[in-house]
């Protein structure tokens, strides 16, 4: 009896821990339903309720379970698994079903929230959006290679991963991969590395739907084009659709070999440029709304109208007062005076005080709050975001960081920078809030 419950307060001390390193989703789905099944001086088993968590517990969580044990248990060497005795065999079976679709899902690369049913078409992109339909009715058979190119903040990410999410939804037995290039580069050079190559081209021969955001950074990476141009080569031959994206057309993207160039040209071109006033607001009106944010038409048509290089920097103005405004008292003149104020500040010289006063003004809060010692929460995070913006966009020290926020630990500091490093991949909002203080910064 004490064993088992010093076994359920063990797991509970560990689950309190793991919490904090995954995301919400993942938690549910890989620990809700584990337990520890023995524990003894140096190792720990978990009983998990079928093969298919023991198998991504143990290819994917093994370091991370360990670490975490060994924060309370450092006597703790090893963390083996098992499956569960006596599983109910129908809830086994729907579970697993679940389960695959999860992992098909997840082994697209794909995130959910991109659809075509929130992204907005207007003369901007119409031709883009009808040639990327055309595709997801038909993927391999008409445009192909698809190729869209726009400047930053445009809508091509949303683009691509829309036409994945299409497909998936529509054909239920296609494998579909997106890849960020920058990503797709280091799979490689991994690969390489660890002499898997082999490998690595065989998973990626048998998909259906290839997606590549920014290919452009495929310039200046010989080995790699090299890899991409006979991987496009095999799924060409064999009708499978491939969708790219970059920030210029092909022909523009310096020391691409020519043979990509043309491979890239070989299907349908095409480009977004940034939205007329209509299409703005209709943007606006959409991203409020999906927030459930009530703000007078007066406001938005302001933003519209003062904000028009990208969609990028209008969800970045209406994230400004959604975030300074959604639970406060707000008329709009006061609105529309508050981003006046940040349109009209023209800003040159580019130092750590640039960052803090763009963040302060961001929060809503003061330079000397943000100073301080203060562990506030949201003064925590202002400051962390500070540090981090200072660190990665002008690569200061974090020592010399730790001295511009009164003489903190520099541990302190490069703990906060590598938490919000994690936390950006994970968290979109935080991601769109870092981007938008870095337009801010250099604009
Ligand atoms: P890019 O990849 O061209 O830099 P993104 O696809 O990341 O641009 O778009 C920037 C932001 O604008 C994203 O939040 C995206 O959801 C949004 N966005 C882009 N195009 C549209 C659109 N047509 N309708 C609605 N939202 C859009
Ligand atoms: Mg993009």
């Amino acid at each position: 009896m004490l064993k088992l419950l010093m076994k359920e307060k063990i797991w509970q001390n560990f689950l309190s821990e793991i919490q904090l390193l995954i995301t919400p989703f993942q938690f549910s789905t890989w620990f809700k339903n584990a337990r520890i099944s023995e524990i003894t001086e140096n190792s720990v088993t978990i009983s998990v309720a079928n093969s298919f968590v023991k198998e991504w517990l143990e290819k994917k969580y093994q370091k991370i379970i360990l670490k975490t044990f060994k924060k309370f248990l450092p006597e703790i060497k090893e963390v083996k698994f098992e499956i569960r005795k006596n599983p109910n065999p129908v809830i086994e079976s729907t579970f697993q079903k679940k389960l695959e679709i999860l992992k098909r899902k997840q082994e697209t690369n794909l995130n959910p929230k991109y659809t075509f049913s929130n992204f907005v078409v207007g003369n901007f992109n119409e031709l883009s959006y009808a040639a990327a339909t055309a595709v997801c009715e038909n993927p391999g058979k008409i445009y192909n290679p698809f190729f869209v190119f726009s400047g930053v903040g445009l809508g091509k990410t949303h683009l691509l991963q829309a036409i994945g999410n299409k497909i998936l939804e529509l054909k239920e037995n296609f494998q579909i991969r997106y890849f960020q290039t920058q990503n797709f580069v280091s799979k490689i050079i991994q690969a390489i590395k660890e002499k898997k190559i082999d490998e690595f081209r065989k998973n990626l021969e048998e998909i259906d739907v290839l997606i590549v955001d920014d290919v452009h950074f495929l310039a200046g990476k010989e080995r790699t084009q090299e890899e991409f141009f006979y991987l496009f080569n095999i799924l060409y031959e064999k009708n499978k659709q491939i969708v790219l994206s970059s920030d210029r057309p092909p022909r523009e993207i310096p020391t691409l070999t020519e043979r990509l160039k043309s491979r890239f040209e070989g299907g349908i071109l095409v480009d977004i440029v940034p939205p007329e006033y209509e299409s703005r607001l209709a943007i606006l009106k959409m991203k409020a709304q999906e927030k459930n944010f009530e703000v007078e038409d007066k406001v938005l048509e302001f933003i519209a109208q003062n904000f028009k290089r990208n969609i990028r920097e209008l969800e970045g103005a209406l994230n400004y007062i959604y975030c300074r405004f959604k639970d406060r008292e707000r008329s709009a003149d006061k609105i529309i005076l508050s981003l006046q104020k940040f349109l009209k500040e023209p800003k040159k010289v580019v130092n750590y005080k640039t960052v803090i006063k763009e963040v302060v003004d961001f929060y809503g809060i003061t330079e000397k709050e943000l100073l301080s010692n203060n562990r506030r929460k949201d003064l925590v995070k202002a400051r962390q975001i500070a540090s981090f913006l200072i660190r990665e966009e002008l690569n200061c020290s974090f020592v010399s960081i730790a001295k511009i926020f009164g003489g903190k630990d520099h541990t302190t500091i490069m703990y906060g920078y590598q938490k919000i490093l994690k936390e950006k991949e994970k968290n979109e909002k935080l991601r769109q809030e870092i981007e938008y203080l870095k337009d801010r910064i250099f604009s």
